[in-house]
């Protein structure tokens, strides 16, 4: 049997995502005796490499690196999951939203509520330029199956996993709005 090509992707989210990911203990034992993990942020790889089978993507779209990776991932995943809330209605990460235009949540951030001197972050090509609102994942990929929870429960991602690995289609929700 081929073995599963499997990435997990951190864009904008707290990791708790991921950290329901690891709470599968040793059943992630079992799924590496099927699967190899060929890009995430717990195997530090640096490039988002070609013809992934399954993407799991935790986080909203909060900057241009997030939304340039989205892309590569898109391009390059045959099956794209947004991994909890954050990635499937932008959720804690959209918190944002309400404050307004980019400048004005800077302010609010790094001045009003922040440090005393009142600088903002100044380096483009090193600090991301945040979007003007932040997106779930859908809004700017096309997305194949969404599996809601803050974060998910480890269960429910053994589920998807298992039954994806069957190739039969999860339980999980397959469309959005
Ligand atoms: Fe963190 Fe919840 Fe967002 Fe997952 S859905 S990244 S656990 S805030």
């Amino acid at each position: 049997m081929e073995r599963l090509k499997l990435a997990t992707v951190w864009l904008g989210g707290c990791s708790g995502c991921h950290m329901s990911l690891l709470d599968l203990d040793e059943w992630l034992i079992d799924l590496a005796a099927v699967a190899d993990l060929v890009y995430s942020p717990i195997a530090d790889h640096k490039t988002f490499p070609a013809a992934v089978d399954l993407a799991l993507v935790e986080g909203a779209v909060a900057n241009d690196e997030h939304l340039e990776l989205a892309r590569q991932v898109r391009r390059n995943s045959r099956l794209v999951v947004a991994l909890g809330d954050c990635a499937v209605t932008g959720n804690v990460t959209a918190m944002r939203n309400p404050l307004g235009a980019v400048a004005t949540v800077l302010q609010q951030v790094y001045v009003m509520h922040g440090d005393p001197r009142g600088v903002l972050p100044d380096a483009p090509g090193i600090v991301p330029r945040l979007l003007d609102r932040v997106l779930p994942l859908h809004a700017t990929i096309t997305v194949d199956l969404f599996l809601p929870g803050c974060p998910p429960a480890a269960s429910a991602i053994r589920t998807m996993l298992e039954a994806l690995l069957r190739g039969e289609t999860p339980p999980v929700l397959s469309r959005f709005g």
